[in-house]
Order: C-alpha cells, then structure tokens, then sequence
C-alpha cells in the first residue's frame, strides 16, 4: 500500500506511516485479515492460496488412492480387492476439499492406519497413509495460519 500523505510504500495494514508518521486510514483491527472472517473466506485470501492449494492437492491425492485401487483391482485380480473400497478414499478427499475440516483429514488418517493394520502390506494402505498425512498437514497448518491472522476460534 501507499501512505496517503508521502505516498511511499509502507507495508500493507501499517495504521499510521512509518516514514512520515501520517495515519494511513486503517484502524489496528483492518491489520488483521483474518479478522471476522470464517476459515473457508479466510482460505479464499490471496495470502491463503498456498494453503488452499495444498488442502485441494490432499483431496486429490485421497481420491488419486481411490483410482489407483480400482486401477489395482483390474489389473491384479489376485489381489482380491474390493471396488467397494476404492469408494472410501474417493469420498474422504471429497468431504476435505467441500468442508475443509480437521475431522475429515483425521478421520483419513485413521482409516489408513486401520488399513494399514489389517493389511500392513497393503499399497493402498500406504498411499492412503501418504495422503492422509498430508491432508492432516495441510489442514492443520492452514488452521495455524488462519488463527495467527486473527481469525476466529474454530467451532
Ligand atoms: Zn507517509
């Protein structure tokens, strides 16, 4: 932003000038952009994008887990898996993505260690750990950033 006194840049939310001690305008709560904002108007930010990209990159890792176990499915018929299976991570990455929620990327998580302990061989069990781990990642520190911005304390 410009102060709009000197009209030198001065950083964005700055309530007075630093360099000519004008004040700028903004009241100390406009320095907060999170401020009164929910979690999802946060993630719609520009400073948000990196966040909300890594949620979606999440959701489509879960529901990469999915096709890569229908993909499984046809070609090693031994395997004997489920396509009924392939439904679970497909519609876990579309709860995270639609509601962006701690639960969801948990509840990810979860179910692949409790792939992983029924079959601790299982490669879906390890793509959907890789995924769940990283929507857990994502969610959370989106959550850290939204809070450190003021945001309000989650529901
Ligand atoms: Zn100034």
């Amino acid at each position: 932003m410009k102060c709009p006194e000197c009209k030198k840049r001065i950083p964005n939310g700055s309530v007075e000038c630093p360099k000519c001690g004008a004040d700028t305008g903004k009241s100390k709560d406009d320095s907060n952009s999170a401020d009164g904002l929910n979690f999802r108007e946060f993630l719609k930010l520009s400073e948000s994008k990196d966040h909300k990209e890594s949620i979606a990159s999440s959701s489509v890792l879960l529901c990469f887990c999915g096709l890569f176990i229908v993909l499984l499915a046809f070609l090693f018929p031994e395997l004997g898996l489920k396509l009924s299976s392939a439904i679970i991570p497909v519609a876990l990455g579309i709860w995270l993505i639609v509601s962006k929620s701690r639960t969801s990327a948990v509840v990810a998580l979860v179910y692949a260690l409790y792939l992983l302990s029924k079959a601790p061989n299982g490669i879906n069990g390890w793509l959907l750990l890789v995924a769940g781990v990283c929507a857990v990642i994502s969610v959370f520190r989106a959550k850290i950033a939204y809070k450190a911005a003021g945001g309000k304390k989650s529901k």
